[in-house]
């Protein structure tokens, strides 16, 4: 099969479920405002459609969707897979500047402003993308200091639509949680199993689920299948109502973004001993998800502390290099990073043999049967499920004028896992100050946690900042 030919697929496919849906009258999508059943779905996408091609009209230009779990967003984005119309998501929780840079690094010349409804002129020149048949780009966290863009075709999300509707443990006509915010993947686990099995997906804001009744809501909405980081699902322990009697009807938990450590899943195990528990792996760069394994008691049971990230998806497999780096080729693999072609050579494979790429994940892992993950080889971190670039926070303080030195590192967990981000800094501004500057261009979960001042920075034997010192001061500071 070509990418048209998949392309194709993955139209006909929405055509039916969107449009001739085998259940009109159900519930689709309940969002931060308001709710529509499938048919209300089939008429919003084609109305959000006939509105784009009123502001928008040139082809193959990405048009930016900016808002923060509303319904309006799915069915916005729902319609763009529908009609092939590229799109670039952008949470909320993205400053201005950094929508706008996201605008620009995607030539994106109107967003849509999903609470407003309505689309907003950038001023930036429209530029067709070089790539054929895209899905959408999602911007990450960049090591160079500005965010990234991953290129995925279509061809990889009809792929992932019909792993994830038969290969992730979901019931039928599955009540879906989602929590993530649309400018991370995890959220397109639930969103594509929604059209994969014709459930309901419910889409929570970060105000709900602060708020004291929002286990009720999930309760009374009958939500069956649970789709989170580990870190959510911790915090989420908290509360003594999160267990089978409350929640009666969630029946599975999906985790990704991070590892999944026993510790995690043998409390849910006494919370919810009905529940079947799911563990994914997969780099936004291989479309959301690439391997999948249950849990079981006999996984739980096994001597490692480690647990597996199970097995690889059909048309993808992965290789492990020599030093031990996971490498996955499939059609899962993305085009490449938008305009970053050195990015693109050093991390994008090609092999005659296969009409798919490869792509060096830098997770380090290992294969008995199943395969494991057991950390990077870079310094991109996980800070509550959020993926971060630590030189991209570094390469932003040192663009702050009066910084003249700067050294930004994750402090670990005694178990593992970060425990907040510190940065060193020697400047005469003040600890607030930089913090400020910072949050006019990152989400506020790449705002270092502490920022130390220093008169200089200490150096090691070896004339290196002494990252060792440093730990230990931020420890006690
Ligand atoms: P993202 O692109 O935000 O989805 O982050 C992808 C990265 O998160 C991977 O390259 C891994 O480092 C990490 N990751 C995702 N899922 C898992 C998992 N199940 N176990 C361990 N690490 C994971």
């Amino acid at each position: 099969m070509n990418i048209q030919t998949e392309s194709q697929a993955l139209n006909t496919y929405l055509v039916k479920t969107l449009l001739d849906p085998d259940s009109p009258d159900q519930l689709a999508i309940s969002g931060s405002d308001y709710a529509l059943t499938w048919h209300e779905l089939g008429e919003a996408v084609i109305r959000w459609e006939k509105n784009y091609q009123q502001h928008y009209p040139q082809h193959n230009v990405p048009v930016v969707l900016y808002g923060h779990q509303q319904a309006e967003f799915a069915v916005a984005l729902y319609s763009c897979l529908l009609h092939r119309i590229p799109y670039v998501p952008v949470d909320y929780i993205y400053p201005s500047e950094r929508l706008r840079e996201i605008c620009e690094l995607a030539s994106a010349p109107l967003y849509y402003d999903v609470e407003r409804q309505a689309f907003v002129e950038t001023g930036i020149p429209a530029k067709s993308l070089d790539q054929q048949d895209l899905a959408y780009t999602m911007f990450t966290s960049g090591s160079t200091g500005k965010p990234k863009g991953v290129q995925i075709g279509r061809e990889s999300v009809w792929g992932f639509i019909q792993w994830v509707g038969s290969n992730f443990f979901l019931p039928e006509k599955p009540v879906l949680m989602n929590h993530a915010v649309f400018s991370f993947d995890l959220s397109l686990i639930p969103l594509l199993a929604n059209l994969a099995k014709q459930g309901h997906i419910v889409l929570n804001a970060k105000e709900d689920i602060a708020s004291e009744d929002w286990l009720v809501s999930l309760k009374n909405k009958k939500v069956s299948a649970w789709i989170s980081t580990p870190s959510f699902a911790y915090q989420k322990l908290l509360s003594p109502q999160f267990n089978a009697d409350y929640l009666s009807a969630l029946q599975v938990f999906v985790f990704i973004g991070e590892m999944l450590n026993k510790a995690l899943v043998k409390q849910l195990r006494r919370r919810f001993p009905q529940a079947k528990i799911i563990n994914s792996y997969g780099p936004t760069e291989a479309t959301i998800a690439t391997t999948v394994v249950e849990i079981t008691d006999d996984i739980l049971a096994s001597d490692s502390d480690l647990l597996p990230i199970g097995q690889m998806m059909p048309d993808s497999q992965m290789e492990l290099t020599s030093e031990g780096e996971l490498v996955i080729w499939g059609k899962n693999v993305m085009r490449g990073y938008l305009g970053l072609a050195e990015e693109n050579r050093q991390k994008l494979l090609h092999r005659q043999d296969s009409q798919w790429r490869g792509y060096r994940t830098g997770d380090l892992g290992f294969e008995n049967g199943n395969l494991y993950c057991t950390g990077r080889n870079d310094s991109q971190i996980k800070l509550n499920g959020y993926r971060i670039e630590i030189s991209e926070i570094e390469n932003r303080i040192l663009n702050i004028a009066e910084i003249q030195e700067a050294v930004v590192m994750p402090l670990m967990k005694p178990g593992g896992g970060v425990l907040r981000i510190v940065a060193f800094c020697v400047t005469t501004l003040a600890a607030d100050t930089i913090k400020s500057e910072l949050a006019k261009v990152v989400p506020s979960y790449m705002v270092p946690g502490q920022i130390v001042i220093k008169d200089r920075l200490p150096l090691n034997p070896n004339g290196k900042v002494d990252r060792k010192l440093l730990d230990a001061q931020a420890r006690v500071c």
